[in-house]
């Protein structure tokens, strides 16, 4: 009786080990695109997205950070719109600080989302199709080169990823204060995911953004197209003007590491943002015509309802329109150089409820 109890005991030993072996089993590689990544190893390559309807096609860069250890893939986009630069960056710096030997899970790396927008150096739009990157998900194969590029991203980036964080900053004209959005229209599982996600990157002003769609085929947003196929997403802004100061590409990179922690792919990080400001009335506010814009706050001003936001003058000096605050609130940003044409963005307001 005693020998089979022994037996017994180191049977379920055994079992105990076997377990062990598995859980200490590397992960597999990991492919995106054209791109493998063997367990503890950083690998970097190029999606192609080839030239058709008479354009030239272009070059998506990214890199796999792969752990050895199984976990979540999260990936991380940036440049998705021609001039923010802080986000480029500070995928450059990830590249560089995050180890694989001590990931859990796989880290994707879009370093230059829209290549074409990148070189031409535009803001908003492509120079290719005129086409706003960040309003033609999930993309179409055959599409337009800014609708190919986001069908390239879905396909290979967006359902490889278990979590998504496209990662933006005031565009070349926009002057910002960071901020993330939290978007609440997915499953009520994955918004509250999102949730944690938002407060783990550690902006501590987070916009609830009750107003995107819920088809899959018509995500129109990146972050929306994750989470439109159930997977967190989050969009985050720090920084614009198409400046490359420090403090913007740091909150990035705090932010990732965050984000890291939270999800248990490395064991340091930094906490999350302990007392969030949630703003949950916000408008972009658009110019009525097109000219010169003087703008007459700055980013993270307060401003009560009626407030000068604004004006556009013709090109003679004549002033066309004053832009005041249609609710008591803070700037989030407000275009920052003279340049505007009717319809286009002049500043974003928000009103905050501190929870
Ligand atoms: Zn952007």
């Amino acid at each position: 009786m005693r020998r089979w109890l022994t037996i017994g005991v180191l049977a379920g030993a055994m079992s105990v080990l076997a377990c062990d072996i598995a859980a200490a089993q590397p992960a597999p590689p990991f492919t995106v695109g054209p791109v493998t990544a063997a367990p503890g190893t950083t690998a970097s390559g190029t999606i192609a997205v080839p030239a058709r309807n008479g354009d030239t096609g272009t070059t998506i860069p990214i890199t796999v950070i792969h752990g050895v250890k199984p976990g979540p893939v999260l990936a991380l986009t940036a440049g998705v719109h021609g001039q923010e630069y802080a986000p480029v960056l500070a995928l450059q710096r990830l590249l560089e600080t995050v180890d694989p030997k001590t990931l859990s899970g796989t880290l994707i790396l879009v370093h230059v989302a829209n290549m074409p927008s990148y070189l031409g150096r535009t803001i908003y739009y492509s120079p290719a199709d005129r086409k706003n990157l960040n309003r033609v998900f999930p993309g179409k194969e055959d599409g337009s080169l800014s609708e190919r590029i986001a069908f390239a991203l879905t396909k290979n980036v967006i359902e490889r990823a278990t979590h998504v964080i496209d990662v933006h900053c005031g565009d070349g004209n926009e002057s910002l204060r960071p901020y993330a959005y939290w978007i609440t229209t997915g499953k009520p599982e994955v918004a509250a995911a999102g949730k944690q996600l938002a407060l783990a990157f550690g902006l501590d002003h987070i916009i609830v953004d009750n107003e995107r769609p819920s088809d899959p085929n018509a995500s129109i947003y990146l972050s929306n197209t994750a989470i439109t196929r159930g997977k967190p997403a989050l969009t985050v802004e720090s920084g614009g003007l198409a400046r490359t100061d420090e403090a913007s590409i740091a909150a990035i990179e705090r932010g990732v590491s965050g984000v890291l922690k939270h999800l248990g792919m490395r064991a340091e990080g930094p906490p999350p943002v302990a007392q969030p400001i949630w703003i949950e009335r916000s408008e972009v506010l658009r110019s009525g015509g097109t000219g010169i814009f003087y703008p007459a706050v700055e980013r993270g001003h307060t401003v009560a309802q009626g407030t000068l936001i604004g004006r556009v003058t013709d090109f003679h000096g004549a002033t066309i329109e004053e832009i005041r605050a249609p609710f008591a609130g803070e700037i989030l940003y407000v275009i920052g150089t003279p340049a505007i044409s009717k319809g286009e963005p002049i500043a974003f307001v928000g009103a905050a409820a501190i929870k």
